[in-house]
């Protein structure tokens, strides 16, 4: 098949395959694609079907059937009336299963319980934090600024936020947690998550999704790695238990129900989303690199191509 890239997903983790050399100058860097078939020599798919595949940072793409990327089957194809088609390189994709994965199967969060959450502005952040709302627990959400905080409570309706960049941080955090924290879904490392240690209670679970802020410091290997392996001492005192989390580990089993649910809660409202969105190709790279700075707001998506659904 030949399909047209509407929206490109930027993700972090494009980062380290650039940096562990899974890519070189002159390959077209990977992305995951909403896109839709242009010409099709298969029988499954006709032209103006909509795709979630990976055409990668590039207009067109070819494809064929039954592609396994990192444990997930491309293409798949995207009804657009369930939500938007964006949505799925969103919160009905990679990202919410992400989330999904950490929060319900790693963590088990029981009514009451505090979650934390750290970039719960994010794409797969405010997945987290409103899953574990839906599961009656009382979550905080760690953020950049004032304004990301306040969209976490006003929005998307989170107990508290806590602004990382200001000085007062840990004794903010500590003020926001006053029963300990019980779950953390760690999505950045370095000093959010040092903030986070003291306070968690006995028998916590930590889901380490993601340690943004130390992806440069590691030549590509994974930070969460090294913060598992440090950590192991206080976390066997405490009895915490530390789950890695690799989203391609949960396709397989959990893809369908979470697709199930997670497109009820959207449809009925009771899980939001916001998307930031930038407009060409072009943009691609200042929208990648903003990831890493905390200078995107929501999920990061690049419209590469005209988006039909939304004429
Ligand atoms: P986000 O939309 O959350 O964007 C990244 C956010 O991280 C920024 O907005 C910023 O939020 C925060 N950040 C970036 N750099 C720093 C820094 N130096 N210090 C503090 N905060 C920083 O991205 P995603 O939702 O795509 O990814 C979130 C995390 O999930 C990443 O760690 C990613 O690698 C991980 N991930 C893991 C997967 C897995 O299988 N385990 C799958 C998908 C994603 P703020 O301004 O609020 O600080």
């Amino acid at each position: 098949m030949l399909t047209r890239t509407i929206y490109l997903s930027l993700d972090p983790y494009q980062w380290g395959r650039r940096r562990s050399g899974a890519e070189s100058v002159g390959d077209v860097c990977h992305g995951r694609t909403v896109s839709q078939v242009v010409e099709s020599r298969t029988d499954a798919y006709a032209p103006g079907d909509y795709l979630f595949t990976t055409n990668g940072w590039q207009l067109y793409g070819l494809t064929g059937e039954g592609i396994d990327v990192f444990g997930y089957m491309f293409p798949r194809k995207v009804d657009p009336s369930v939500a938007p088609i964006s949505t799925a390189v969103g919160i009905l994709g990679m990202l919410g299963l992400t989330a999904y994965s950490g929060v319900v199967v790693q963590c088990r969060p029981k009514p009451g319980e505090t979650v934390v959450v750290s970039a719960a502005s994010g794409g797969v952040g405010q997945a987290a934090g409103q899953i574990a709302k839906l599961h009656g627990c009382r979550v905080v959400g760690i953020a950049g600024t004032a304004a990301k905080c306040d969209f976490v409570v006003k929005e998307l309706g989170l107990d508290a936020c806590v602004a990382h960049r200001s000085p007062s941080y840990p004794d903010d955090l500590r003020a926001a947690c006053p029963d300990g924290v019980d779950i953390y879904f760690e999505n950045v490392g370095g000093h959010v998550f040092e903030g986070v240690l003291p306070l968690l209670n006995q028998s916590a679970r930590i889901s380490l999704c993601g340690m943004i802020s130390q992806y440069g410091d590691t030549d590509g290997r994974d930070a969460s790695e090294t913060w598992a392996e440090s950590g192991k001492a206080v976390f066997s005192r405490q009895n915490v238990a530390v789950h890695r989390l690799f989203v391609r580990d949960f396709v397989a089993d959990h893809q369908d129900r979470f697709l199930h649910e997670m497109a009820a809660w959207v449809q009925d409202g009771r899980i939001k989303y916001r998307e930031d969105i930038r407009d060409g190709l072009d943009q691609a790279p200042a929208a990648f690199s903003a990831l890493f700075s905390g200078g995107n707001f929501g999920k990061t998506l690049v419209r590469v191509g005209e988006d039909p659904t939304l004429a």
